[in-house]
Parts: structure tokens; sequence; C-alpha cells
């Protein structure tokens, strides 16, 4: 919803440019909303195109002295940056649980995830080591820099706005780079609390800017000359379209987009941890992680657990943000509501056995809350809607095939190639699916692969469009550009410089 700023008794959510956290001069603002109640908690503006034209010239001016500054003295920051985010972990998921709906512990997991990646930039000195070969030829040598780029520009999700944003500029700005976020309009404030920690860490206030909205502000970044490259994280067609604009205009572009993941459960697996790990692996936040269950694939006798699984499911409820009880929270906006209810009567109709049921949810208290109830369809095939859409809500699709060769071909078979888990007790099951699974990412006995910052988020397929993912020794890679020095230096100058090459010991 778009309103005009003329309403000062809500929140004006900042922008950070040149070093300042200042309100837009905009005439068009966003406005936030709790997905529990639809009360407004605050607007966002859709930064002006003066004001792009400001935080664009002030990345580009800050990067001259930037890069400068002594890569140890630029880890240091990232050490303090940890210490602050920790600090205040509680502050920071509150803020995120206030405006995502997501339950507090959720919510500490998304801030969570982004510290360990701010720990992992701390580590740049070693990630930013070059090669050297000595003596290529006679008294040549060889070696190689990690450079900066320049202006690096993150654009960002809903679902994670600390995690997410915590991958792309703390690693950006530890190789040097400077930075311009665009966080998701829909969660705006947890972004720009990581903003004021980050300055508050002793970071030059221009490194980073932070400007909002939507599709116009991302076209003037994706367009810009001075930007050097774009982290991207969000659906497949928006993905699509940052990739393919972002590559044309020259830029170096990493998009992550959207998934489809499925979980194999042989009939040799630990039957009481698979319905376990279902429950969290599916519903969870909802089912708006990039990385949840959405397929739950059962090979033979073990498709006889479903009773067991419809029950665990059928036991969790969605509630508010501070509700002790809840599994999950609200979907993000009413609009995305609809679209999961949609797509849940769509299973219905193309033929989808429905066992559980969430699109009547209700939670006493929040009459107006964006609430989906877990929801279970069986019978499932790949060319229904449910299955070849990412629905983004909290609904597991179950499909039973006969052997381990169908589930592969299934999953192969799906445009996306997130992650995946597989449930057995058979090591040779576990070395077949990792080798032949075209899948980025993948989990043996664990639901959610996601894996640690020192490795890198690998999707693949659809799910991503670039080379070097995020994090890892592959985001110093995207955010830096090499440089190979071949030098001689000529023994016969040493007398000419007058240099003493006698070494007493
Ligand atoms: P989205 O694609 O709607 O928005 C992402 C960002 O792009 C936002 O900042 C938004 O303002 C901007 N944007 C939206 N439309 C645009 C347009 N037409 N042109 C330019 N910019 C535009 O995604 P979302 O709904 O915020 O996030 C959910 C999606 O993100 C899901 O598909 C999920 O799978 C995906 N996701 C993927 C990963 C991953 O690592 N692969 C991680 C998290 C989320």
């Amino acid at each position: 919803m778009t309103q005009s700023n003329q309403d000062n008794s809500i929140t004006k959510v900042k922008q950070l440019i040149g070093g300042e956290f200042q309100y837009s001069s905009s005439d068009e603002w966003i406005e936030v909303n709790d997905p529990a109640t639809q009360k407004v908690i605050a607007k966002v503006p859709c930064t002006t195109a003066e004001e792009m034209r400001q935080a664009i010239d002030s990345a580009k001016n800050a990067f001259k002295t930037w890069r400068n500054i002594p890569v140890p003295a630029r880890a240091r920051i990232m050490l303090a940056y940890q210490g602050l985010l920790k600090k205040h972990h509680d502050e920071l998921a509150e803020i995120l649980a206030k405006e995502t709906g997501k339950t507090f512990e959720d919510a500490k997991g998304d801030v969570w995830r982004g510290i360990e990646v701010v720990e992992h930039a701390a580590n740049v000195p070693s990630l930013m080591m070059g090669e050297t070969v000595e003596n290529v030829a006679t008294s040549i040598d060889t070696y190689s820099y990690m450079q900066p780029l320049g202006v690096c520009v993150g654009i960002t999700p809903f679902n994670f706005p600390a995690m997410i944003p915590l991958w792309m500029f703390p690693l950006a700005i530890a190789c040097g780079n400077t930075f311009i976020l665009k966080p998701s309009e829909q969660d705006p404030m947890t972004p720009m609390r990581l903003a004021e920690l980050f300055l508050e860490a002793g970071a030059p206030p221009d490194v980073l800017q932070v400007v909002h909205g939507r599709k116009e502000q991302v076209d003037t970044l994706l367009t810009e000359p001075d930007v050097k490259a774009i982290s991207f994280v969000g659906s497949v067609p928006v993905g699509q379209y940052i990739y393919s604009t972002g590559t044309a205009n020259m830029k170096r572009v990493q998009a992550f987009a959207g998934a489809k993941n499925h979980m194999v459960v042989m009939p040799d697996a630990n039957r009481q941890q698979v319905i376990n790990n279902i429950v969290g692996a599916s519903v969870g936040a909802a089912g708006q992680r990039c990385m949840a269950i959405s397929v739950l694939v059962l090979v033979g006798q073990s498709s006889e657990w479903i009773d067991d699984i419809t029950e665990a499911l059928g036991q969790v409820h969605p509630g508010a943000w501070n509700d002790p009880e809840a599994a999950y929270g609200p979907l993000i906006s009413p609009q995305a509501k609809q679209r999961v209810v949609k797509l849940i009567a769509q299973g219905k109709e193309e033929g989808a056995t429905c066992l559980l049921d969430g699109s009547q949810c209700e939670v006493d208290g929040f009459p107006d809350g964006n609430w989906v109830g877990p929801t279970l369809f069986t019978n499932v095939t790949p060319e229904m809607s449910i299955y070849n859409e990412e629905v983004f809500g909290p609904v597991l699709s179950v499909i039973n095939v006969d052997t381990l060769e169908d589930a592969i071909e299934l999953i192969n078979n799906h445009p996306c190639g997130n992650g995946t888990s597989l449930f057995t007790a058979s090591g040779a099951a576990a070395r077949k699916y990792q080798h032949e699974i075209e899948v980025g990412q993948v989990g043996i006995n664990i639901p959610i692969p996601v894996p640690l910052p020192f490795f890198s988020f690998t999707g693949w397929k659809a799910s991503f469009y670039g080379d070097q993912h995020a994090y890892g020794k592959q985001a110093v890679r995207f955010y830096t550009e090499t440089k190979t020095i071949t030098a001689r230096w000529f023994e016969s100058d040493i007398a000419d410089t007058g240099i003493n090459m006698t070494i007493n010991l």
C-alpha cells in the first residue's frame, strides 16, 4: 500500500545516505504492517532519484579512501560489529519478529545466522590471500592480489531481513568495496538497525548506504555505470530480470532465487527422526524459507508413515511472535496469504488429496492476521500447480515413488535446485544420492542443509543465476578482481642504488 507522507503519527523509516541517517523527501511511502494484526507500524520511503544519485556518488567517493584502509583494520571493524550484534541480539530479534511476524526464537535464528557471516568477514585478511610462484622464468616472479571492485549493491527479500543483508555488505565492505543496500520494503526496520550498529562498530559512515523502494530504485542501480557488482536474493522472475538486466549493463551479478526443496525418505530411515524433522522443515517460518521442505518423497514402504506425519503436522499451529506455544507466525502480507490459499484450492481442483487444510485458519485474538494452518497434500503429481510453483507457505506436498532412482529422476526434472535432503540408514544410498542429485545443497539425515559461512550457499539451476555464490571463499572472489603481477628485478641494478648487499651474520 502506498500513502503520502502527510501522516506524522507513524514511524518514518530513515535512509542512510552520505554517512547520515536522514528522512527522505519522497512523496511516495509504503506502509509496513504487522502481519498478525495489519496495524501500520511504520512507513518506508521510495528514495527519490536525487537521493539515489547522492547515495551512488557518496559510495563512489568513499571507495577512494576505503580501498586503502589496511585489511586488518577492516577486519577489526567486523570483529567489533560481531560483538555489537551479539550484544543487541535480542533487541534485533524483537524488531525483526514484529515486522515479519516470525516467532521470537526463529527471529533470533535469523539474526544469528547473519552474525556467523560477520565472524567470517573478520577473517578477511586470510581470505584475500592471492597466489605466488617464484621463478616463473629466470629471476621472474608472478604473484596475484585480490582487489576490491568499487561500488557494490545488495537487493534483499523480506524473508530473512537480518541474515541476507548480512550475507552481503560485511563481506563486500571487508574486501574494500563500498556498498548500497536496498532492503525489502516489507520489513526495512531490521536492516536499518543493522546499519546503525555497523556505524557504531566504527565503520566509516559513507562505506554503507541504505536506500529504499521497489523496482524504480532497483532499476537505477541496475543501470548505473558506477555500480560494479550486484547481489540479489528473491523470487525467480525478479532474479532472472536482475541477472539479465545487470549483466546487459556489464555488471557482475549473483542472483539467488526461488526454490522447491524435496526431502526423500527411504524405508530404512529412522522413522521418528523423519517425523520430528519434517514438521519444522516444512511449516517452520510459515514455509517462507528458500530452504523449506515443500515436497516429501516417500520411497516404497515409507509411504505407510503418512498417518504419523499427518498427526504430527496437525498438532502445530501458528501464532503471534511472542506466543511461546506458536510453531510459526503469519504470512508476510494479505496478498501472500491469498496466493497460498489460491494454490491450496488449485491443488484440490487438480486432484490432489488434501489431508490437512490450513486455509481457514484462525488465531484467537488476531482476527486480521495472515494465518495459514499446516496444510498437507498427498497424491500430488509433477503436473500440478502446487508442485510446479513455489508455494512459500506452510504447505507440504507428498509424492510416493517406488525406488531411489525414481526419486532422483523426479527431483532432477524440477527446474529449481536450491536444497534437498535424504533420510536413510544406508551409506550406499546416501553416496548415490549426493553424487547424482542435481541440487546444490544436500542434507543427509539433515532436513535443511544450509552451509555455515566458511562454505558457500550453493543453490543450482533456477535457484541461482551467476557463478560465484554467497559467503565463503566464493563471495570474496565475487567482491574482488584478481590482479596478477609478473616482476623482474635486475641484480645488476643493485650496485647503482648503493645498497650494501653484504650481510654480516
Ligand atoms: P521478491 O523477488 O518479490 O523481492 C526481492 C527484492 O526485489 C525486494 O527488495 C523487492 O523490492 C525487489 N523487487 C521486487 N520486484 C522487483 C522488480 N520487478 N524489479 C526490481 N526489483 C524488484 O522476493 P520476496 O517475496 O521478497 O522474497 C521471497 C523470495 O525470495 C522467494 O522466492 C524465496 O525462495 C526467495 N529467496 C531465495 C533465497 C535463496 O538463497 N535462493 C533466499 C531467500 C529468499
